[in-house]
């Protein structure tokens, strides 16, 4: 639907005012979701050698995330495809208020993607129940028909990214939808959100992502369920309203 059309036949202006902008939001999957990242999750249940000073390198982000997630992957033989897939998908628990918040994106015809630096063959599964459309899901992609498990990067950085290793680029996905049109809120909880939280109008954030919001003195809100999203995004809309 084109917002514009809502505004009563009066100019078309480039700028919108901020409380005429539409409301867009892009949701980590690992750790915003699902409660806890799936990808250290299997890594640490199938316990390879050599994976913990991978995954401390990319947290403390002296190797990328798509270095770092591919390497992970490669020290596991793509035999083991149907436990690895069983594990993570019986493992993850959806976080509290997950379908509040889908429910309230609805009624608000707010835009709601998944912005993931997970895997399909966990991600997909995962989200089936909530009927978010394929295309509002982005993530990287597992290839199961080499030795070793493959990560494949179907949504790699563009030439804007600052940060080129994201894997799964979050900056690409939000800079298709303008700061002049559109309020951008960011929902997360580390690394992979760091960039993006840099470009959104309103970051809600957990764990590492509100110390780093924090370090560079972004706005953010920390969340704990998505009731508490739901409810902060209600007040803030209340406020913009009321022109507060
Ligand atoms: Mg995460
Ligand atoms: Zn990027």
């Amino acid at each position: 639907m084109n917002h514009e059309s809502a505004r009563s036949g009066t100019a078309i202006h480039t700028e919108v005012s901020s409380a005429a902008k539409k409301r867009v939001i892009f949701c980590d999957f690992d750790g915003t979701i699902t409660e806890n990242d799936n990808i250290i999750a299997i890594i640490k249940h199938f316990n390879p050698q050599g994976w913990g000073t991978l995954v401390k390198d990319t947290i403390e982000q002296r190797m990328s995330i798509q270095q770092g997630v591919g390497d992970l992957f490669r020290l596991l033989p793509a035999s083991m495809k149907e436990e690895v897939i069983r594990f993570s998908i019986s493992n993850a628990v959806i976080r509290d208020g997950f379908q509040e918040l889908l429910d309230y994106c609805h009624e608000e015809e707010i835009e709601f993607f998944v912005t993931s630096g997970g895997i399909d063959f966990f991600v997909y599964p995962l989200l089936q129940p909530f009927g978010i459309p394929q295309d509002h899901i982005y993530c990287n992609r597992a290839d199961f028909t080499g030795e070793r498990i493959e990560i494949l990067w179907p949504h790699s950085c563009d030439e804007h990214c600052p940060n080129g290793g994201c894997g799964m680029c979050k900056t690409a996905v939000i800079r298709r939808y303008p700061a002049e049109s559109y309020e951008r809120i960011l929902i997360g909880d580390s690394i992979t959100d760091f960039e993006g939280a840099k470009l959104a109008d309103q970051v809600y954030s957990r764990s590492h992502l509100t110390l780093k919001c924090r370090e560079l003195d972004l706005p953010h809100h920390e969340f704990a369920t998505f009731h508490g999203v739901v409810a902060s995004l209600k007040e803030r809309q209340h406020s913009k309203k009321e022109g507060i």
